[in-house]
């Protein structure tokens, strides 16, 4: 495989930017090499500056549910673009967003923009702590909720891809008052709040967890913590960036019956462009400004290219049978890897559900982020070299999920599959 272009474009950017990109996850520290500069992407495929074409199962990690660069989306975008690319002012297109998404996710009665998953989960913790007059918070650990201070606590994604102890540049204070339990662990909870009597504002997770590698709340576990958070008076949040319209069209509180109080969401509901929301009961949503006092706000947000891009993201996504194909895909694809990697002797386990899938080198089940550490990680980078030589994308850590869209078709499982076959016979 010839990366020539891409090895000279990263090198220059080395010097440009810290570690040559934009993003930490999108290095290639935890697997070794190089990235891959992309060039453009269109459905299931992403060409790099070479001029090689992979199959992509990160999707911009997140947003590319219906296949990158949809002819609709596009074309939305192109009739936006010529009314201009930002107001600063209301725009009907926030209204069509927002009704989309309020019709679709149980817990969501009213709606506010932001720009990024990030932004959305740093905006519903000061809501928490203002709607409950109480500090702490709990989270969990390897789940990702952006980079906010209070959340880099043994965080996931690529805090946990790059190893790093908690974050330098946190105050201690922030880190204090957010509290951290192993996820399924129901009795770590439960302890948490009875230690920290009428302190906690809420309790923030992943409902099905991205960042930590692809894991799965036990039976129990999401009922549970609902109760015991209305038990103390505290709230619940799912933090459903990824999950949002991926898990199913109403995210993983539609798929589950379980209705949190707040939900956060991004990447998918801005299509490819940059977007991020919170919302929730209309009584704790009159918290903000220019509603209520807690104060939130943004240049750029509810901007209309981006409600554009979302707009279209979720009409294509409300189509009859879209999940059902997602889901097929993606089982498909799961079943096919465990059973190459079987094949080759290898500890191997994992799971999908709907268009999100994972898989770690050790033998299962992974329940929590703990167990997930126990993967072979350095088999996991060669395996990662290996697909990319064969035109498979995979995300560039053990401690991230996959991503299938729309556009993957049973040829590009077919060669995916084969490439897996083939990659797991060369790691064993
Ligand atoms: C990606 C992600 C975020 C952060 O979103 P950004 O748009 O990258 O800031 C937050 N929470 C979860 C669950 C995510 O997967």
């Amino acid at each position: 495989m010839n990366t020539t272009r891409s090895q000279a474009i990263f090198n220059a950017a080395q010097s440009l930017m810290p570690g040559g990109v934009s993003s930490p996850v999108r290095a290639f520290r935890s697997v070794g090499g190089n990235p891959i500069v992309f060039d453009r992407v269109k459905g299931a495929y992403a060409w790099d500056v070479d001029g090689n074409r992979y199959i992509d199962y990160i999707g911009s990690w997140g947003p590319a549910i219906c296949g990158h660069s949809h002819p609709e989306v596009i074309a939305a975008l192109h009739d936006a673009l010529d009314r201009g690319t930002s107001f600063g002012a209301p725009c009907e297109l926030e209204n069509q967003l927002a009704e989309l998404v309020i019709a679709a996710v149980p817990s969501v009665q009213m709606v506010r923009f932001v720009n990024s998953g990030t932004e959305a989960c740093m905006s519903v913790l000061r809501l928490m702590r203002a709607f409950t007059g109480r500090e702490k918070i709990i989270k969990f650990e390897g789940c990702y909720h952006g980079h906010a201070d209070m959340f880099l606590v043994k965080a996931g994604s690529g805090v946990a891809t790059l190893g790093l102890p908690d974050s330098p540049g946190v105050p201690r204070s922030t880190a204090a008052s957010t509290l951290t339990a192993p996820y399924n662990d129901l009795e770590a909870v439960k302890r948490l709040f009875a230690e920290n009597p009428g302190e906690i504002a809420g309790v923030i997770l992943e409902p099905v967890v991205g960042n930590a590698g692809f894991i799965t709340p036990v039976p129990g576990f999401l009922e549970g913590i609902r109760e015991l958070t209305k038990e103390h008076g505290a709230l619940l949040v799912f933090d459903e960036v990824m999950t949002g319209f991926r898990i199913s069209y109403g995210g993983a509180q539609a798929r589950f019956g379980i209705t949190p109080d707040l939900t956060t969401l991004g990447k998918v509901i801005g299509g490819g462009l940059p977007v991020g929301a919170y919302g929730g009961r209309a009584d704790i949503m009159a918290m903000v400004a220019p509603a209520g006092p807690m104060y939130q706000a943004g240049t750029l947000s509810g901007n209309p290219l981006a409600m554009t891009a979302g707009i279209k993201t979720l009409e294509l996504l409300k189509q009859p049978g879209t999940y059902e194909r997602l889901e097929a895909t993606t089982q498909r694809l799961i079943a096919g890897i465990l059973e190459a990697g079987r094949s080759a002797g290898l500890p191997i386990c994992g799971g999908s559900i709907s268009a999100m899938f994972g898989f770690f080198l050790c033998d299962g089940p992974v329940q929590n982020f703990e167990q997930a550490k126990a993967a072979d990680a350095a088999r996991f980078g060669r395996l990662h070299r290996a697909m990319l030589e064969r035109g498979v994308y995979l995300a560039p850590s053990a401690f991230e999920a996959g991503f299938t869209s729309l556009a993957h078709s049973e040829e590009d499982i077919d060669a995916t599959l084969a490439a897996f076959r083939a990659c797991f016979a060369a790691v064993a």
